[in-house]
């Protein structure tokens, strides 16, 4: 097959989203995207800021792309984007203000959150989830959409909190009470060991520990959960 034999021995294929696009000089970008097979890959996209058609306006948030690149070895941050094509195409998203930002305030805890260049397949899985159901979905479910993202995002990444007992004198928390939370301990901190940077509602705190077994979160769990993600994120990843 000659069109294959002309790609350099490093050509990656796989289907991404767009994490960042900053601009590199006069025409072009650089771009993160968290690929499935290959996790956050960052790539330089020649002429994309000149050319419209260069990429085909594939180079949205949201979409799922399709992606060839050239990977420089690991010793080169930067890969070389070679061709971008919308796969599966998300354009409900942006019809709702509060799904909008919900996508892009989980594709950034993402873009924080992920080493490079390490595939992550569940991570990718709760990706397509969060964004198919804020493509499809009214508004107003979009933040508690948002917050069981997070908190099995940090599942994946081996950050989330212990909930069911105090992590340092392991003292189990009564079922339905309320805890103190330490995302830099790693989860719940009794009065006595104390150094809880917030608290959690009993019933949230049942409904986060019920989601491994296909429990939902409520509307009322969105705010705390997301504050917790957060606090989780700062704690690991520098999220600011
Ligand atoms: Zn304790």
């Amino acid at each position: 097959m000659p069109a294959r034999s002309v790609r350099s021995r490093s050509a990656r294929r796989s289907s991404g989203l767009l994490l960042s696009s900053r601009v590199l000089g006069e025409a072009d970008l650089i771009l993160q995207f968290f690929t499935r097979d290959y996790g956050r890959i960052s790539v330089v996209a020649r002429s994309a800021r000149n050319s419209r058609k260069r990429f085909g306006g594939a180079l949205e948030p949201f979409h799922q792309l399709a992606l060839e690149f050239d990977d420089r070895g690991p010793d080169v941050e930067l890969g070389l984007l070679r061709e971008a094509s919308v796969q599966l195409p998300r354009v409900g998203i942006v019809k709702h203000l509060e799904n909008l930002e919900c996508a892009g305030r989980g594709l950034g805890w993402v873009r924080h959150g992920l080493p490079p260049r390490t595939p992550e397949p569940s991570v990718w899985r709760c990706c397509a989830v969060l964004l198919d159901a804020l493509d499809r979905g009214a508004p107003a479910d979009g933040l508690r959409l948002l917050a069981e993202f997070g908190f099995e995002l940090c599942e994946c990444l081996g950050w989330a909190p212990e909930l069911d007992g105090c992590v340092v004198c392991r003292r189990a928390c009564p079922e339905g009470q309320s805890a103190g939370i330490s995302p830099v301990r790693g989860g719940v901190v009794c009065r006595q060991c104390g150094g809880a940077q917030r608290v959690l509602r009993g019933p949230t705190r049942m409904r986060l520990l019920g989601l491994p077994g296909g429990g939902q979160l409520e509307a009322e769990d969105a705010e705390p959960v997301i504050a917790l993600v957060e606090d989780i994120l700062r704690a690991h990843a520098g999220l600011e």
